[in-house]
């Protein structure tokens, strides 16, 4: 079985302006880099999906949905704060996103695919259930695990989001309940956006114990980095033995990242992966799909996400 894979130019069809980090040519550095490497022929290619509007609303309100459609085809610059900017296809291209993400998710379940991974733009962590931040519209790991509980009777799922930023949209969506458990790696709240996922912030009422947040001071090294996921990632995993694996992969912790404030190396992500995948070999029986976030030195990012790609195929 092979790696489901989404790389296609319709997800840099979503302009963000001038100088903004998150920009089209991330997608079509990645795209390059993995041609260049080989990967996309030994991929199962898939095509952008639309989203039932079933799954959107599952995680997002009516209201924001409207609201969102409502900007983009009046041509406004932003939605909800300047950084979250938008044109009139990016609801198109960010609809496309989760349902990419929710196509990758059943390809996986239903044992078409090995394991998968989705260049996305938008990225989704940042977004809540009624508002966009960060970059992000909708929440295509959020959207995916929704539908993977919902359409396939999944009663625990884990996200892992490595993102130098804390998934506060995803968190939220989930952290009430214990049919997804929500762990992050991220540089200190006190440090950058969002402002959360501080330790002490691990769920609340089902969900209490369900939400792990492992914050990093600024300047943390790969190696340190990898010690904490396998001091807490990793244990977390085996004992909560969820049944698919779903990763926010970031590529911001890089060292060379202009916006992020982490010093880790390509390697990192590497063993991050292959540290993920044995994990996942238990209970999970080798789900895993990685949806892309953050990452914005382009060098970086296609090298990142080449590697990363490269363990998946490989494993
Ligand atoms: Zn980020």
């Amino acid at each position: 079985m092979s790696t489901a894979l989404v790389l296609d130019p319709v997800f840099a069809r979503h302009p963000t302006g001038a100088g903004h980090p998150e920009r089209p040519e991330r997608i079509t550095a990645i795209e390059a880099a993995l041609e260049t490497a080989g990967l996309i022929a030994r991929c199962m290619e898939v095509q952008p999906h639309p989203v039932a509007e079933r799954w959107l609303l599952s995680n997002h309100s009516e209201e924001y949905l409207s609201r969102l459609a409502r900007a983009c085809e009046m041509g406004l610059p932003y939605i909800d704060s300047p950084d979250s900017t938008i044109g009139e296809d990016s609801l198109q291209v960010a609809q496309l996103a989760a349902g990419s993400a929710v196509e990758v998710v059943r390809r996986v379940l239903q044992g078409e695919a090995r394991n998968g991974f989705a260049a996305l733009r938008p990225p989704g962590h940042h977004a809540e259930y009624d508002c966009s931040l960060g970059f992000c519209l909708l929440n295509n790991v959020a959207i995916a695990a929704r539908y993977a509980l919902a359409e396939h009777g999944l009663s625990r799922i884990f996200i892992f989001d490595w993102d130098v930023h804390h998934g506060n949209g995803t968190q939220h969506s989930f952290e009430s309940m214990s049919e997804v458990f929500y762990c992050s790696m991220h540089a200190h709240p006190a440090t950058l956006f969002p402002g959360t996922g501080f330790a002490e912030e691990r769920g609340q009422g089902k969900g209490e114990g369900y939400t792990l947040n492992l914050p990093l001071l600024p300047g943390t090294s790969g190696e340190e980095a990898e010690r904490l996921l396998v001091k807490h990632v990793l244990p977390a995993i085996a004992s909560y033995r969820p049944e698919l694996i779903l990763l926010s992969a970031g590529f911001d912790a890089h060292i060379a990242d202009p916006i992020g404030n982490q010093r880790f190396s390509t390697e990192t992500f590497v063993q991050f992966t292959k540290r993920i995948l044995e994990a996942a070999e238990g209970s999970a029986g080798g789900r895993v799909v990685s949806l892309l976030e953050g990452g914005y030195d382009l060098p970086a990012l296609a090298e990142c996400v080449s590697a990363h790609v490269t363990t998946l195929v490989d494993c």
